[in-house]
């Protein structure tokens, strides 16, 4: 899990922006963070493997000179978003809501509505530039914003610092993974239950 893995992004959140916040490894523990959104070819993985509706075929190559420059823009951003669905679920920070606030009218304005026919719904569709992704990152993080936030947990790890929506039956989930974190802190336990 500490190796950065752009193939395999961790899914464990049960809401896409959530997902986004768990993109970093370790965030309790500043010596250990990984950050393995490393940049925009990362972010456009990220959106496949979620399967965010983010038009991304302009970014399917490298892109080169002023648009890579662009790129690495919207690389931030899309960071920048992340780090404030997490301050705003999680510590209520009104100036993250307003910066998704702002990005969210910013990608509606961009965006156009498109008939889904196996969803049989009206669904808004991001630009087909490199802008796609941040678009659809900020339409994410609003519907996760204003929906109800009272299963959004963090694991009870000292260090992991993954978030998601506590769907179990007794709302009792503490860790984000039973075989990861769970275990790992149940061994620790044992074990120093066992030298104590
Ligand atoms: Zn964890």
């Amino acid at each position: 899990m500490a190796q950065s893995d752009a193939a395999a992004f961790p899914r464990v959140a049960g809401h896409p922006a959530l997902d986004l916040v768990d993109t970093v490894h370790w965030r309790l523990d500043p010596q250990r963070a990984i950050d393995t959104l490393r940049d925009f070819d990362d972010v456009v993985s990220w959106c496949h493997q979620m399967n965010v509706r983010a038009a991304t075929g302009a970014a399917k190559s490298a892109p080169s000179g002023a648009e890579s420059d662009v790129a690495a823009r919207e690389h931030r951003a899309v960071v920048a978003l992340r780090e404030a669905v997490y301050e705003a679920v999680f510590q209520h920070s009104s100036a993250a809501a307003d910066l998704i606030a702002r990005e969210h009218v910013d990608a509606l304005a961009r965006s156009s509505l498109s008939f889904d026919e196996p969803a049989s719904a009206w669904v808004w569709v991001p630009p087909a530039d490199l802008s796609g992704p941040r678009a659809a990152v900020a339409m994410s993080a609003h519907d996760l914003l204003t929906s109800d936030l009272t299963t959004a947990r963090q694991c009870a790890d000292d260090a992991c610092g993954w978030v998601y929506l506590d769907r179990s039956p007794r709302r009792n989930r503490i860790w984000c993974t039973a075989a990861g974190c769970g275990n790992r802190n149940r061994v620790a336990r044992h074990q120093a239950k066992q030298k104590g």
